[in-house]
């Protein structure tokens, strides 16, 4: 099928072949006829199907015959509002409309917190017809009478479940009984729990269902590995991954937001180029990191769940489950950064011994049997010990962490490896040592 069968005007048309699309994706084939016929839809999609557009375009479409360009924000009104669960993903929705509107005066603006709210505001008086918000940002700004939303046409949940997830289901229960009761509504999900089938019952009429994958599905297009690696190795089996598998670029997923630092900082101190986002840092932190990230400034990108919400790298090789997820759906989110708009990915968790029960839960949500490896090139598990030791306290040694076929640090005449003692200063040239090869409270400088 074609674009052009779709339904969609030339201007529309034009932008999306301008952003290389060049046939629409079976969510898109399925849901832009339903969008324009005004219904209401209950999508199960996932990240990297093609949603955003899915949605979008058709709402551009409807929109058009209130694109102008007059200055009065009378003449803006909101007609479309797209709910996100997160600031990143509310950013990247922002960025395509930015795209498809390329070629019509139509207006789009997004709002979420942990920013100030002046630019915001000030953007919201000149008038916009499509308004994309975090659910409570936008509460702010309905109290600041900021906000109008009594011509709202179109709402869209976006990604419903995740928002769910975030406890955001009283503000949006909120937000939906401010808006006209005569709008279309089209909610997308990765997955249909009871609470998002209520939300429907209560704010939809007669919605049309949508599904292009398998519910709970795992991309065809993601290669699914897991390594059985001991908690403490885990560090050091990532460094030697990402650099035998040479991967340009990766996400690697932790839990919570202290390991994710903590990894970031001792990948960074094994000469891996890496940052950590999450929803600690600033706002600005986080923008720019991950925009470092997109230009492929940065290597390795190490996020919690809820930061790398709606990350949508093009081209992205690898994600790495550094720690796996409690709930099986996030394994699901977290692989769907890679593998996106058909393009192939590998997806690589890493099972501590304590994890068999989540390693269980992603089998049986996502169907599949993913069989435990070992690492190849490198000893998953220790040799066994020659001498007893305290089970707790014990740091790595250099030997249970060398790879099978570990390369060999050649050390020309007059040098030598040295641990490097703070305060101390020589003419040294510093060399990329494999990571794996050190007790992780050293750090080794090729000394001339
Ligand atoms: P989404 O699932 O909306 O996050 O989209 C995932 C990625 O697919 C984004 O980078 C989109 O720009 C891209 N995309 C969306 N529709 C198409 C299409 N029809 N052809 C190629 N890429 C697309």
């Amino acid at each position: 099928m074609l674009f052009s069968e779709l339904g969609l005007s030339p201007e529309i048309l034009r932008a999306i072949d301008e952003q290389g699309y060049s046939q629409p994706t079976p969510i898109q084939e399925k849901a832009i006829p339903l969008v324009l016929s005004g219904r209401d839809l209950l999508a199960a999609a996932q990240t990297g199907t093609g949603k955003t557009a899915a949605f979008m375009l058709p709402i551009l479409e409807r929109l058009k015959k209130f694109a102008n360009t007059s200055v009065s924000p009378a003449m803006h009104p909101i007609r479309a509002l797209v709910l996100s669960p997160t600031r990143e993903l509310a950013d990247q929705i922002g960025v395509n409309v930015q795209s498809y509107t390329k070629y019509l005066p139509l207006r789009a603006t997004t709002v979420y917190g942990g920013v100030n709210m002046d630019p915001q505001t000030q953007e919201l008086r000149r008038g916009v017809e499509v308004l994309i918000a975090t659910p409570g940002r936008l509460l702010d700004h309905i109290q600041q009478k900021t906000v109008q939303l009594n011509k709202v046409e179109v709402l869209v949940l976006d990604e419903a479940d995740r928002m769910l997830d975030m406890g955001f289901i009283q503000d949006i229960r909120k937000i939906m009984g401010m808006l006209p009761k005569e709008r279309q509504t089209l909610l997308f999900s990765a997955t249909f729990a009871p609470e998002i089938k209520r939300l429907a019952a209560d704010f939809m009429h007669t919605p049309q269902t949508v599904e292009v994958a398998r519910q709970n599905a795992t991309n065809e297009q993601v290669e699914q590995l897991v390594f059985k690696v001991d908690n403490f190795k885990k560090r050091q089996v990532l460094a030697h991954l990402i650099r035998s598998r040479e991967m340009s670029q990766v996400i690697v997923f932790c839990k919570t937001k202290i390991s994710a630092d903590q990894l970031a900082r001792d990948l960074k101190r094994d000469g891996l180029d890496a940052e950590a986002i999450h929803g600690d840092k600033t706002q600005g932190t986080r923008l720019e990191t991950l925009a470092a990230f997109k230009e492929g400034k940065l290597r390795v990108l190490v996020a919690t769940d809820v930061a790398a919400r709606g990350l949508d790298i093009s081209e992205l090789p690898y994600v790495v489950n550094f720690e796996l997820p409690n709930s099986p759906e996030d394994y699901v989110h977290r692989i769907g950064r890679t593998g996106r708009a058909g393009a192939k990915g590998v997806a690589i968790s890493l099972m501590g011994p304590e994890e068999t029960r989540q390693h269980e839960a992603i089998e049986k949500l996502t169907k599949q049997t993913l069989t435990p490896q070992s690492v190849d090139g490198f000893w998953a598990q220790a040799p066994a010990p020659q001498r007893p030791r305290p089970a707790q306290t014990r740091e790595a040694s250099s030997r249970d962490l060398a790879p099978a076929q570990a390369p060999v640090l050649s050390a020309g005449k007059g040098e030598g490896l040295k641990q490097a003692r703070p305060g101390r200063r020589n003419r040294k040239e510093k060399r990329e040592v494999p990571a794996l090869l050190l007790p992780p409270r050293y750090k080794v400088e090729i000394i001339r």
